[in-house]
């Protein structure tokens, strides 16, 4: 096997061509400033980014006028979280949210603490899911915000977003949603969820780095979070910055094509994971599977490989992309935290690799990296004691060593 072999897609998405072809003539001829109302090269552009906000917009079950473009979901998360409260800090400085999100929505809350506000973090289940009782009774009368994801980049689990909605509607609180791994993959209704900020990334949905945008509910009720940057007072006073005309171009772009693909291609990813976890689990024991079994996004497969270091087994598959839950993806020596909220303990955590399908994967290639991933795991368990003590039906965690 030569060919690399791209698994990685949570953590990225190759630039289909379709978008490019779309973006381009917005980096050559068509280079006119979308805020320009004076002239041609202004009005193309103001145009392009009209249609991409539509564009957008229809995936989300949201008017044009709701939608906001960033420079991706990081600031979206940030303009969503510290926005909110700052806005809204004269009516409480309680924000709820849970321990798996990514990390721009738990360090902007980290942030807030250090500002003076109180962030509950809510427990998990052994699939990562919240429980809406535990939210409901989080709730009190000092809470402006809840931020719960959609999807979960490393485990894929789902969360309950509607009754997330309900709750949130029902109390009177705004509820965020971070949506970069469903959005364009699985259907979203802002309104059947019941989100009132809700935030996605181009580069998630085989669009370009660099771009994203956000919901921002205008009625029932009005939201209006300050912004990060103050300028020229672009997309409705929330993101002043003259606008990326061809990020935004390709983000539309992108959008339609998942729009128009998605029925097809969610099944299609579903069946690429599950093969790849039938491959795998088949032929290979003492393998464990994170996040839910069924209510995860068709992108994400985590399997943690006992007795086996993750960082190893990469390195046994150098041409197939794909990261892992243990130390070096990060400066600490710390395993995933994502991991270690749903007590998957430091070992299994160590041991685990999330493999992402996307767009452009094949079966072939999936059979590829099964084959690959069985051999790997075989022969680094042939060279583990701890392994071996396992299958002669030792637990190794319960064996008391001799001091030397
Ligand atoms: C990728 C990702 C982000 C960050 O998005 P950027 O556009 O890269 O800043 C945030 N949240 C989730 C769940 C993601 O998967």
């Amino acid at each position: 096997m030569n060919e690399r072999i791209y698994l990685d897609n949570n953590a990225t998405t190759p630039l289909d061509p379709r978008v490019l072809e779309a973006l381009m003539p917005y980096l050559t001829d068509k280079f006119g400033n979308a805020a320009s109302r004076s002239h041609g090269f202004g009005w193309e552009a103001e145009e392009a980014v009209k249609l991409a906000r539509e564009q957008t917009a229809e995936l989300l079950g949201a008017s044009a006028r709701d939608v906001i473009f960033t420079s991706g979901a990081t600031e979206g998360n940030n303009i969503a979280i510290k926005g909110v409260a700052e806005m809204y800090a004269d009516r409480g400085k309680h924000v709820i949210t849970q321990p798996t999100e990514h990390k721009a929505v738990i360090d902007p809350c980290r942030y807030l603490e250090q500002q003076g506000f109180r962030v509950t973090m809510l427990g998990l289940d052994k699939y990562g899911r919240i429980d809406p009782d535990e939210l409901r009774s989080a709730i009190t009368d000092e809470t402006i915000l809840v931020s719960i994801m959609h999807g979960n980049n490393e485990i894929g689990t789902l969360q309950p977003v509607a009754e997330i909605g309900q709750i949130c509607k029902d109390q009177g609180v705004f509820y965020h949603c971070d949506a970069c791994q469903t959005f364009g993959k699985i259907p979203i209704d802002v309104n059947a969820m019941g989100v009132d900020l809700l935030t996605l990334s181009a580069h998630k949905i085989y669009g370009p780095k660099g771009v994203g945008a956000m919901y921002v509910r205008r009625k029932n009720p009005r939201v209006r979070p300050k912004p990060l940057l103050h300028g020229g007072g672009h997309e409705r006073g929330m993101r002043s910055g003259t606008l990326n005309v061809p990020g935004i171009v390709g983000l539309g772009a992108a959008a339609e094509l998942c729009g128009q693909e998605m029925n097809v291609e969610f099944k299609r990813l579903a069946a690429l994971r599950d093969r790849l976890r039938d491959g795998i689990m088949s032929q290979l024991d003492l393998v464990h599977l994170n996040g839910h079994p069924t209510d995860r996004t068709p992108t994400n497969l985590n399997l943690s490989f006992q007795y086996v270091e993750g960082e190893s087994l990469m390195m046994g598959m150098k041409n197939v992309a794909v990261s892992s839950g243990s130390a070096c993806t990060s400066a600490s020596l710390e395993p995933s935290y994502v991991l270690q909220a749903l007590g998957v303990g430091d070992d299994l955590a160590h041991s685990s690799i999330r493999f992402s399908v996307g767009r452009f994967n094949t079966s072939e290639e999936i059979d590829q990296v099964v084959e690959k991933v069985v051999a790997t795991v075989k022969k680094l368990r042939e060279m583990s004691p701890l392994y071996e003590m396992a299958k002669e039906g030792i637990d190794p965690s319960k064996v008391e060593w001799a001091a030397q």
